[in-house]
């Protein structure tokens, strides 16, 4: 009885939003047109996302941040492409944060690091991203411009900022960012590790021997960048990562119930 009530107000609660949120059909043209991955989505794909996005532009809260102002062509943007990973597995796996920041061109952060002789040593890291635990997620939009991530195919290597934060934050889920996002079984647990463990060995031999790959070589810094470069090639280019790593392209597909290169 009392489920049935709440199931009903959810259901009224998210029709007001996909009405309050709806996206214009030009201004979603435009985003499908400036990123070719989306458009090359099915029709029956698009709809959802699309779907999707309104309900995220609803629960999200975008600051803009010394100045730049976050018009509705961007938030879009950003939507669109966040939306894409959890098509199938649904926008609560955003619920652990509200806030995007937005910020013109990238971000300067000072950082330091200690040598082998214990000499600290302060450098400034550009930043196009960042994704902390529970709190608000970081973006530069210079990044994120179809000028950005524009790439000549089976060429240069994946670059896609929204997908990689918003991997990180799918595996950030289960409370640890360690480039294994929370499995139901401890077999899965188990399959992915060794697939992971086996695919990250293979793709760091070939960075290493200076192989052009498909995943963007910060892959090679550590397991859970290498997740959210891997995530970047799937959504991205799913037929090129297919062809260049296809244990790894299933792992993926069968996590995100998506089989992009195929469908
Ligand atoms: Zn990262």
């Amino acid at each position: 009885m009392l489920s049935g009530l709440l199931q009903r107000w959810r259901q009224r609660r998210e029709q007001r939003q996909l009405e309050q949120f709806a996206i214009p059909e030009p201004l979603w043209r435009h985003t499908l047109a400036h990123y070719p991955f989306l458009a090359r989505r099915s029709d029956a794909d698009q709809r959802e996302l699309r779907r999707l996005c309104s309900l995220f532009l609803a629960a999200k809260e975008f600051h803009g941040a010394g100045g730049f102002v976050v018009t509705d062509e961007v938030a879009v943007a950003v939507a669109a492409q966040a939306c894409l990973p959890v098509l199938r597995l649904g926008l609560s796996w955003y619920d652990g944060f509200v806030g995007i920041v937005m910020h013109e061109g990238e971000v300067i952060a000072p950082r330091e690091t200690m040598d082998d002789d214990g000499v600290v040593h302060a450098y400034d890291e550009p930043l196009a991203g960042e994704a902390m635990e529970g709190g608000p997620l970081m973006l530069a939009w210079s990044a994120i411009t179809p000028e950005a991530v524009d790439r000549v195919e089976g060429h240069d290597a994946v670059y896609n900022v929204v997908i990689h934060e918003f991997a990180h934050v799918i595996d950030a889920r289960d409370g640890t960012i360690n480039g294994s996002p929370a499995l139901a079984t401890r077999e899965a647990r188990q399959q992915w590790s060794a697939t992971m463990e086996a695919e990250w060995t293979w793709f760091c031999d070939r960075v290493d021997a200076g192989v052009p790959t498909l995943i963007d070589p910060y892959g090679a810094e550590a397991p859970e960048e290498f997740f959210a470069v891997a995530v970047e090639a799937f959504f991205v280019a799913p037929h090129e990562l297919l062809q260049e790593q296809p244990r790894l392209y299933q792992l993926l597909a069968d996590f995100f119930l998506q089989d992009p290169a195929r469908d």
